[in-house]
């Protein structure tokens, strides 16, 4: 994807990045926050695509290093990988130790789109500190929101193919034969951590964790509340609504 090799982002600061071309004409520099579920990711990637800075997820990021070598990650990297693998949240210092080796891309003259970080207090009093020494500001830190019981049931519903990884949704987005891909013929099946139970352990994490961020930038007056209710494309024109008139939608 033009504008998105994300090199830097993937391989640290050692990497020739193609920095994005913006989109809109300037840089933003913005914050994703949101439950699991309510579609943060995809918004990262639409904005993205109308507003040109890259999306930066640590989530992809520990997803991409497990894939590769061992041997080929940096140190900080690696202890990510075997946290994830053991089913843990990343320690923040190593989060941190991570965001540091990239900092090449929170002064990116293209902007940014944080998704997944920060996630806790300590990582956004870091973020601001980092943030502070490279003299660049966030215009905005959106926090997409939906009632619980709306997550559980989006989440709840979604299938995957167990071959071509296509995702469904029962209601939303069914297959035309229940429980088989229309793309491929493979099977279909619910994410062990899509199950009810196991969505509300993650909400729990989330609340316990990361929602204390949305007082922490409200106070810094950076909060935007977004209504994550609706298609990619209405929550995408509430965004950009928002951000470009500085009003809650
Ligand atoms: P995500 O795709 O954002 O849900 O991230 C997938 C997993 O990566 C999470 O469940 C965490 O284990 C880990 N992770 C991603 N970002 C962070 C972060 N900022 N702090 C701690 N752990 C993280």
């Amino acid at each position: 994807m033009s504008g998105q090799d994300r090199l830097g982002w993937f391989q640290g600061d050692a990497a020739a990045c193609q920095p994005p071309q913006a989109g809109s004409g300037r840089a933003w520099r913005l914050v994703l926050l949101g439950a699991p579920g309510v579609g943060k990711g995809t918004q990262a990637q639409l904005l993205h695509e109308r507003l040109g800075a890259c999306q930066l997820s640590t989530g992809d990021l520990f997803r991409a290093a497990r894939g590769q070598d061992p041997c080929q990650l940096t140190p900080a990297l690696a202890e990510a990988v075997a946290c994830m693998q053991r089913g843990e949240l990343v320690p923040d210092t190593t989060v941190l130790a991570l965001i540091r080796e990239r900092r090449n891309c929170l002064r990116c003259r293209g902007g940014f789109l944080l998704d997944g970080f920060p996630r806790t207090l300590p990582q956004a009093q870091a973020l601001d500190e980092l943030l502070a020494r490279e003299q660049v500001a966030l215009d905005a830190v959106l926090s997409y929101e939906m009632p619980l019981e709306l997550i559980v049931e989006r989440l709840g519903g979604r299938r995957t193919c167990t071959q071509c990884k296509a995702v469904y949704h029962v209601v939303t987005r069914p297959p035309q034969k229940a429980g088989v891909c229309d793309l491929c013929g493979g099977t279909l099946f619910q994410r062990e951590d899509d199950k009810p139970e196991t969505i509300r352990v993650r909400m729990q994490t989330y609340l316990q964790s990361t929602a204390p961020l949305i007082d922490y930038y409200e106070r810094q007056g950076l909060l935007r509340r977004v209504d994550a209710n609706g298609s990619p494309e209405e929550v995408l024109q509430r965004t950009l609504t928002l951000l470009h008139d500085g009003r809650s939608v």
